[in-house]
């Protein structure tokens, strides 16, 4: 790897610790007859470890010119995408293996960590379980609690689909180059999610958190707010208090009550 010109527009930080890559690649168990879908597989590091599964393992990596250390490790049941994961049609590359479950891994330039996580919601992947890398400071923001200043809209839209764990937090030092900020890798382990208008559910909880300092009274002014206070009260909640302070059953019992009312004007 030593001339290789290392791409900072893909997040290209490659891991070279061996105690880490083992840990992402021991943190799931998938059995032969699963799927894996490894999101920018870089030089391979994750990659190679990932066949001692046996089972079908497809890899997205938007730059061809890792093609020299991947290549070797395709064959028939390691497929090698080269493709942006983002714009890709995964369902469709979904459609040539036969599996049961799917598992999703990646140590991810921190930039499409949200983009990623939204295409494999909205693509109702279902995962059993997703493995990846990300910013410290953003698994922060994914595991936080309700009443954390850590907790907002990405927090409880995560966790209407799963359930979410740290794997392990990892030094900067254990990537090529060194970036500026540490890491953590998070586990998301797929959960039903409740039979709710998924569409409505995001665009209420998106309002619910427009200006994160202001109460919930002023980011719902065009809803029909009386009818959503004695849910409010039943949880020891009201208009006053601002989002963050809401656990996830309270957001999808109020956006199952609230309408949206055109033309209110904020107070
Ligand atoms: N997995 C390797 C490792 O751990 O050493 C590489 C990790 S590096 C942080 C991120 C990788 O994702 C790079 O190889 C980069 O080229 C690739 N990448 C960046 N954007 C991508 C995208 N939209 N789709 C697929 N791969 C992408």
């Amino acid at each position: 790897m030593s001339n290789f010109k290392f791409k900072k527009k893909y997040g290209q930080n490659f891991l070279q610790d061996e105690t880490v890559t083992e840990r992402i690649v021991a943190s799931i168990n998938p059995a032969k007859e699963d799927l894996i879908i490894e999101i920018g597989p870089g030089a391979g590091a994750l990659t190679k470890k990932l066949k001692r599964y046996d089972c079908n393992v497809i890899a997205f990596e938007i730059d061809k010119e890792v093609q020299k250390y991947l290549d070797p490790l395709s064959n028939k049941k390691t497929k090698i995408i080269y493709e942006d994961f983002l714009t890709s049609d995964v369902q469709n590359r979904l459609k040539e293996v036969e599996f049961k479950d799917l598992y999703i891994i990646g140590n991810l330039p921190y930039y499409i960590t949200t983009p990623i996580l939204e295409k494999i919601i909205d693509l109702n992947l279902k995962p059993k379980e997703v493995v990846i890398m990300v910013q410290k400071d953003v698994a922060d923001r994914f595991l936080a609690k309700p009443q954390s200043r850590e907790y907002g809209y990405m927090t409880v839209l995560l966790s209407l689909h799963f359930n979410i764990s740290k794997i392990v937090d990892v030094d900067k030092r254990a990537f090529k180059p060194i970036p500026k900020v540490d890491s953590t890798v998070i586990k998301f382990t797929h959960k039903e999610t409740p039979d709710i208008d998924y569409s409505k559910f995001k665009e209420f909880l998106k309002d619910c958190f427009r200006f994160k300092r202001k109460t919930l009274n002023n980011n719902l002014y065009d809803y029909n707010r009386k009818d959503l206070e004695p849910i409010l009260h039943s949880r020891e909640h009201s208009l006053a208090s601002r989002a963050e302070e809401l656990n996830l059953e309270t957001f999808i019992e109020l956006s199952q009550t609230a309408l949206k009312i055109n033309g209110g004007n904020p107070e």
